[in-house]
């Protein structure tokens, strides 16, 4: 039995999502007339209470296609030093937007209101670049899976009114943020001004990203998402995976948290095992002993059939997800009693 914990995003569709694949109705997105993607990006927005949706190829794609909108040339997008968009986006700030990054040290990549507040620059001053926008991460990935508290955004949205700041959301892991707090999707809708959510992280879909916003904004995205090559025809065999994916796979995201803190439970009894980041959602990441290599141990579990990846020097990353059981579970906790 393989066991891959490298990611949320390695997942099969499920027989009932392949069916609705095999059902969908499906037009030409360009020509706008694709009524599965027309339909999950309506689905999607009046989850969210936003105006208008955008269905994408990629959580990368929307999160630019937000900045590239919300910036011009010289602007500074704000964020924490572990975003997503400022570590793994291929530099795309610099290459979409001509804009630079301020990064802040938050705790496990939450950041607050002051540290935005602290952050944003003088107008009046040519020197700097100008405060454009500020992102956030909800869950954060490289926070171990850390939730926002929400109080703090709504702060930190305070700042950003003040100051004619555009706030956006990295939202891939969204839904497991909020089957946690059981806050609502309209609360996050409300208070940001550019959402990117992922269809293909914990909801299970083969491929996909939405980003929820003003039609205004998703207007301009259209665009640009049509030079960057993101215009697709007969995208509603996938938009159809969305639809379900949000009607069947978010309540489920509990199951993953579940078994991730019993994953945290077993490398926290290992002697090899320096310590455990607090596990909120799907995601676990560890510290190893030893001064161990993470590419090491990384590759001595896979030849137990264990994938996961390094995820710094001596850290190690592994995420749970829809196709991660109590039966894998069980197989895993035999690999970890002999990692050693
Ligand atoms: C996965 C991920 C994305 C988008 O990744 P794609 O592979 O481009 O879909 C964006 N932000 C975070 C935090 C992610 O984990």
């Amino acid at each position: 039995m393989l066991i891959d914990l490298r990611s949320d995003t390695i997942t099969k569709p499920t027989p009932g999502m392949l069916e609705a694949m095999m059902q969908a109705e499906v037009g030409d997105n360009v020509f706008n007339d694709d009524p599965s993607v027309l339909q999950l990006e309506r689905k999607a927005a009046s989850m969210f209470g936003t105006e208008s949706a955008l269905f994408c190829v990629s959580g990368t794609m929307t999160n630019q296609l937000a900045i590239r909108a919300h910036c011009s040339p010289g602007s500074e997008v704000v964020c924490d030093k572990l975003s997503h968009v400022y570590l793994y986006e291929g530099g795309g700030i610099a290459l979409n937007a001509f804009s630079s990054v301020r990064t802040l040290e938050g705790n496990r990549g939450r950041i607050t209101a002051a540290q935005v507040e602290e952050a944003i620059n003088n107008k009046q001053d040519i020197h700097l670049p100008v405060t454009r926008m500020v992102s956030l991460e909800n869950t954060m990935n490289k926070g171990g899976g850390s939730i926002y508290d929400f109080e703090e955004i709504v702060k930190i949205k305070k700042v950003c009114e003040q100051h004619h700041l555009k706030l956006h959301l990295d939202g891939a892991r969204i839904f497991n943020a909020l089957v946690e707090t059981n806050e609502s999707p309209m609360a996050y809708g409300n208070i940001f001004d550019s959402i990117s959510i992922c269809l293909s992280k914990g909801l299970g879909c083969p491929v996909g990203s939405l980003l929820l916003g003003s039609e205004a904004l998703i207007t301009q995205a259209k665009r640009f998402r049509k030079v960057m090559g993101g215009g697709w025809r007969q995208a509603g065999y996938l938009a159809a995976c969305g639809i379900y994916a949000l009607d069947h796979h978010i309540d489920r995201l509990k199951e993953d948290h579940r078994r991730a803190k019993m994953i945290g439970e077993i490398l926290s009894q290992k002697e090899y095992v320096k310590s455990v980041y607090p596990i909120e959602t799907n995601i676990v990441i560890f510290e190893l002993a030893h001064e161990m290599l993470a590419s090491d141990f990384a590759s001595r579990l896979s030849e137990k059939g264990l994938l996961c990846i390094g995820f710094g020097k001596h850290l190690v990353r592994f995420v749970t997800h829809l196709d991660f059981t109590d039966a894998h579970l069980e197989a895993l906790e035999t690999i970890l009693n002999n990692a050693s």
